[in-house]
């Protein structure tokens, strides 16, 4: 059976303003009845199925959430959330971890976790993984905010650059191997993966269900995400748009061989590269990805 990895954007909505975002924000999410219509996708498309509840803000939509997850259980083996924590309450998170969702909070090191109750989530820091994203116009917060994380015993660590939206000067790309290799050898029992630009390919195919009800093809969520971006330019948008788009969820002549037959890794491994040359960022994150692949 294959592996299948689907990042289901419930809503484009969000309750925070990070400064690094350049995403639109508009109030359009699934609807029960197009939810409704993707588990029966799910039914008919037997898979190694795992879902992602990604970008914007998920649990805006927690009942939805919960209508999907309770529907599609039988016909998926993982689901995951991203979340920026704001409406993480102990209901909720209690709720997730029941239901077997792994739990990926979003935390960066711009306020230093000015609006994270740390103390609250760390009674779940089993369940919970830290998506910790670097700007590069705060690097000189990132030490403090990975102490914090430590402090509070959080185990599992994802350490993301800020791609695309942001500059990385000569002087941060210095700073990011500083805190590289300070975070490597201060790090002994916890589980830390490095987010690089360029993370190879996995062998799971990876779609986007977006709210347009399209289904996109994908790695690592870089085209998609970036498209989102309003600084990437339009000509690239809709090349990638072109390249990316599938099948609609709402066309009865839709199943998974054929999202799979159109899966090009070729042609999504060109976009890859094209965006960051587009933007004249190749080398800076050509030498991000080298510095936090050192060891
Ligand atoms: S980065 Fe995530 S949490 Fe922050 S504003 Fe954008 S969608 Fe919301």
């Amino acid at each position: 059976m294959h592996n299948i990895y689907i990042e289901l954007i419930i809503t484009n909505w969000c309750n925070k303003r990070c400064q690094y975002c350049d995403l639109d924000f508009s109030h359009k999410s699934f609807s029960y009845s197009n939810l409704d219509k993707f588990i029966e996708f799910l039914k008919n498309n037997k898979a190694n199925y795992t879902i992602n509840f990604f970008g914007w803000e998920p649990l805006l939509e927690f009942d939805k959430l919960k209508y999907f997850l309770e529907n599609s259980k039988s016909y998926v083996n993982k689901y995951s959330i991203w979340t920026n924590w704001i409406l993480l309450n102990k209901t909720k998170i209690l709720y997730l971890i029941k239901n077997k969702v792994s739990i990926y909070l979003s935390v960066d090191n711009v306020k230093k976790w000015a609006d994270i109750d740390l103390s609250f989530l760390s009674h779940y820091k089993n369940d919970i993984k830290i998506n910790f994203i670097n700007d590069p116009d705060y690097l000189d917060n990132s030490i403090q905010v990975f102490e914090d994380i430590k402090m509070h015993w959080f185990k599992n660590i994802s350490f993301m650059p800020v791609f695309s939206t942001k500059k990385w000067s000569t002087s941060s790309l210095y700073k990011l191997w500083n805190i590289y290799k300070y975070i490597k050898s201060n790090s002994d029992d916890m589980n830390i993966i490095f987010f690089k630009y360029f993370n190879w390919v996995s062998i799971d195919k990876q779609f986007i269900l977006d709210t347009d009800l399209y289904f996109y093809s994908d790695l690592d969520s870089l085209l998609w995400l970036q498209k989102q971006y309003k600084n990437i330019n339009l000509a690239l948008k809709e090349e990638i748009n072109k390249k990316t788009t599938l099948f609609s969820l709402l066309d009865k002549e839709i199943d998974l061989e054929k999202l799979l037959k159109l899966y090009n890794i070729e042609d999504l491994l060109k976009l890859i590269f094209l965006i960051p040359k587009s933007q004249g960022v190749l080398s800076e994150n050509s030498i991000i990805d080298n510095i936090l692949n050192w060891w």
